[in-house]
């Protein structure tokens, strides 16, 4: 039977399968997309250490896709959103429906389950511009050309759509923080959570019979690390920590500045209603259109703030904790031209300097009779 809880991201009332219980604390990642280069580190990083196990070949609990025609699995995205029709954003509050709302009748959720031939091809579409050359499609300039590169895990969602489609009650939240988790010894590999994650973040092990997800690095995190993924990242494009709800939100927490007080960070496919916790800092280049059914109405002023972050010390502090230290910062500062991250106690785990200094070598070293260039 479907309860009434309060979903913050579409500003509104929804149904799901539960009561709201939010988790003492909810763990959340952002990603900044145009600084990711598709490197694949952080793929490799989850796959060796998580998923190089027996019927785990295609399994990527991190991936990244080229949008928008880069899809893992093949088009479960597009075909979700073909499923749920036309829906639109109010003012202020979502007014289409959620896929919980949609569900058909005697189902807890709109979905499908992919065949195993759509885990087959995870570099589909990758680097392929909008619009290509002679297609015909790009006779607007080239400003209808764009890719862009979207990493992906597991989101923690608030309102996990794994969990409310297994029949088993098999899929928990931990309260401690909100990381989402599959049971193995109770899954009995129906692949309700396969057909019911929009994002296809729960896959199934063939040869163990059992569904398996990201586990949020869980070990790292109570030793107050931050997960495989982030660390590893080569474009320092990822930040792990943990957000509160708007109304708590606290200026000092890299999570919350960058979400609820300069909103630059944005969650993906808020519409579907799962209060997903990956937020995405949208890419400055890309058709607002594609934008807006991505990360919803709040791509414009995410952008338009992002573009004045080189003149803003507050928002660079925040951003430059990106990929600074291995530990999660749960507040920040900016003092003295630096940024300092500090863990749970205060004890500082980060520094940065807000504005790298600029040397000016002379053209003529004298000392060791060569010339120089300076890259400007
Ligand atoms: S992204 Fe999918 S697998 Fe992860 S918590 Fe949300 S519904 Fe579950
Ligand atoms: S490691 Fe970072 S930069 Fe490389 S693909 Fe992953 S998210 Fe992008």
């Amino acid at each position: 039977m479907a309860h009434q809880v309060f979903n913050w991201q579409i500003n509104r009332k929804m149904d799901y399968w539960y009561n709201e219980a939010r988790p003492k604390r909810q763990i959340a990642y952002i990603f900044d997309i145009n600084k990711c280069i598709a490197c694949q580190t952080c793929t490799l990083a989850c796959k060796t250490t998580w998923t190089s196990g027996k019927g785990q070949d295609a399994m990527l609990w991190n991936n990244v896709e080229t949008k928008p025609f880069g899809f893992y699995p093949t088009a479960w995205d597009v075909r979700l959103l073909d499923m749920l029709g036309a829906q639109s954003w109010g003012e202020d509050e979502y007014e289409g429906k959620t896929i919980f709302e949609s569900a058909p009748a005697g189902e807890r959720v709109l979905g499908f389950r992919p065949e195993d031939e759509d885990y087959s091809h995870p570099n589909l579409g990758e680097d392929e511009i909008s619009a290509p050359i002679n297609s015909g499609m790009h006779i607007k300039g080239l400003q209808e050309q764009w890719m862009f590169y979207l990493a992906r895990i597991c989101n923690h969602c608030t309102y996990p759509s794994c969990l409310a489609s297994c029949p088993r009650g098999a899929i928990y939240k931990r309260p401690e923080d909100g990381i989402v988790l599959i049971d193995q010894k109770n899954c009995r590999g129906h692949r309700e959570c396969i057909r019911g994650c929009p994002y296809k973040k729960t896959f199934f092990n063939d040869v163990a019979g059992v569904s398996e997800k990201c586990i949020g690095c869980y070990p790292k995190i109570e030793s107050g690390r931050q997960p495989q993924c982030v660390t590893s990242c080569i474009g320092k494009i990822r930040m792990q920590g943990f957000i509160n709800t708007p109304e708590n939100a606290r200026a000092d927490n890299p999570m919350d500045y960058l979400v609820h007080i300069r909103k630059i960070a944005l969650p993906l496919y808020p519409q579907f209603g799962l209060e997903p916790n990956v937020y995405y800092i949208p890419p400055l280049h890309v058709s607002r259109k594609f934008m807006h059914m991505m990360f919803g109405p709040g791509v414009d002023k995410a952008i338009e703030v992002y573009r004045t972050a080189k003149d803003d010390p507050e928002l660079l502090a925040a951003l430059l904790l990106f990929g600074a230290s291995e530990r999660t910062i749960h507040t920040f500062a900016a003092r003295d031209g630096m940024t300092l991250g500090f863990d749970e106690k205060g004890a500082e785990v980060a520094r940065a300097p807000i504005k790298e200094p600029v040397y000016i070598r002379p053209y003529f070293d004298e000392a060791r009779e060569v010339y120089r260039h300076n890259t400007p």
